[in-house]
């Protein structure tokens, strides 16, 4: 794609106006790397901001490998839980009633700001991962049933505790293509396969157990996704399970074990936010095209846009959430609240492209169309219907779609779509057997992304 590409097919759709109001429920999320908001103590500040400039979710960083933010019986409590309280228990109070929904991101693995007391004692038993010379890091062994169970059950304390709307992973990788190969990793590779690793640590970095190892490494992670997932949805059959995930894969998979494709075919994920960050539009727009691509409609990809990585100017935030609205992703997420974003980035936001005002009475939810045109499920015809009938669906991309009929007492009467389509204008036609569907009123629903539009039709017989 030329480096101009995406930003004059941007400009033609901003001329347009088809992409400067928000046409969709959008989710409009935030990264909150501190956990303590933009004024630490002060959440209600953080969340009145939020509310009033059109945001709808936020991130916030209440737990790692070796600390917690809320007075958990698991991990470290951290300085700021001393200074300012339960802070998870502070952000829901504080986001409630603006009605945003708090996705607690929990940074596994990585023992970011623990006490040194804990990263001495896990070293000691052994828990910690050692590249492939033997070096340490402060990153718990994932493969280490002890550090599994750790952060499976940190994050289900927190559903258990909190009315969440998600649990968020990140970090949910090893630090790089050398990690690990600590010895609990080497015993527990040779009880998986039955058999010894020849050549310790070599041959299964970079000789002829390469491709094994690596298949074993990504297992480890993709097991905790897994076991959180099913735990926590067997506790709160509502809540959203949702990562932050390198953007090319499979490289990510190869490199640092993060099989974050095979999450999203698994179900083992609500929502996906990949890490965009990128100054560049055209970068942006490819990568937002490709994980579009790999999700394939089965579940919402929200491209993490780098306000303070690389770091962006309003324009060129502007310019990506444009990119995002033009993709039909629904939603995009900010990295990340601080005081530069606070103070410089979203109140411009607000004033228009997520000025709240703008987008209050949209109910139900459309998705924009190929052609900026708001809904997906085109009008039936005939109409009133001899019979048979015919309908589009017109999709911005391959999407999973099921569209209803329903009488008048909302009882189903037929299903004639559930199923995932490409991309394009699909054209449908329903005539169920003579005398089968009574004469009246009915409704088409049409559900995809969470999101629903119906279209009244008459029948006649
Ligand atoms: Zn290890």
């Amino acid at each position: 794609m030329a480096a101009s590409a995406p930003g004059v097919r941007l400009l033609k759709l901003f001329q347009r106006r088809v992409l400067l109001v928000a046409d969709v429920v959008e989710t409009r999320a935030i990264w909150d790397h501190d956990g303590t908001g933009v004024w630490p103590g002060d959440w209600g500040r953080s969340a009145a901001l939020l509310a009033e400039n059109g945001f709808t979710a936020v991130l916030p960083n209440m737990l790692s490998g070796g600390m917690a933010h809320y007075p958990s019986n698991l991990l470290p409590r951290s300085d700021a839980y001393d200074t300012y309280g339960d802070q998870i228990a502070e952000c829901l109070n504080a986001c409630a009633p603006h009605g945003l929904a708090v996705h607690v991101w929990k940074v596994n693995w990585y023992l970011y700001d623990a006490p040194q007391g804990f990263v001495s004692q896990m070293r000691a038993e052994g828990r910690t991962q050692k590249d492939v010379w033997g070096r340490d890091v402060d990153w718990l062994c994932p493969s280490n049933p002890l550090n599994r169970e750790l952060e499976r059950e940190s994050m289900l304390e927190v559903v258990t505790w909190y009315n969440v709307a998600g649990l968020h992973f990140d970090y949910i990788r090893y630090p790089n293509d050398t990690y690990c190969y600590c010895d609990g990793c080497r015993a527990r590779f040779e009880a998986y396969r039955g058999a010894p690793a020849s050549n310790w640590p070599l041959d299964c970095y970079s000789g002829t157990l390469h491709d094994e190892y690596r298949d074993w490494r990504a297992l480890q992670i993709t097991q905790l996704v897994q076991e959180v997932h099913d735990a926590a949805k067997a506790l709160k059959p509502g809540i959203l399970i949702s990562a932050a995930v390198f953007p090319t894969y499979p490289d990510c998979r190869e490199q640092v074990g993060q099989d974050w494709v095979s999450w999203v075919e698994h179900g083992y994920l609500d929502l996906v936010m990949p890490m965009d960050y990128t100054n560049s539009p055209a970068a942006f727009a490819d990568l937002v095209t490709s994980q579009l691509a790999y999700v394939g409609g089965r579940i919402p990809v929200y491209p993490g846009i780098g306000v303070s990585s690389p770091g962006l100017s309003v324009d060129q935030v502007i310019v990506q959430v444009l990119e995002t609205r033009a993709q039909a992703t629904g939603g995009f997420t900010i990295f990340n609240l601080n005081m530069t974003a606070a103070t410089e980035i979203l109140p411009w936001l607000g004033r228009g492209l997520t000025d709240p005002g703008a987008t209050s009475s949209v109910t139900p939810a459309p998705i924009p169309s190929r052609h900026g045109a708001t809904r997906l499920l085109g009008a039936p015809f005939p109409n009133p219907a001899p019979g048979w009938t015919r309908f589009n669906v017109d999709l911005p991309r391959e999407l999973q779609v099921r569209v209803r009929i329903f009488d008048v007492s909302g009882r189903l009467v037929a299903t004639p779509i559930d199923q995932t389509l490409p991309a394009g204008a699909h054209r449908f036609t329903w005539s169920p057997p003579r005398h089968a569907v009574a004469s009246g009123v009915y409704v088409l629903r049409l559900e995809a992304l969470g999101c629903t539009e119906t279209r009244k039709l008459v029948w006649l017989r």
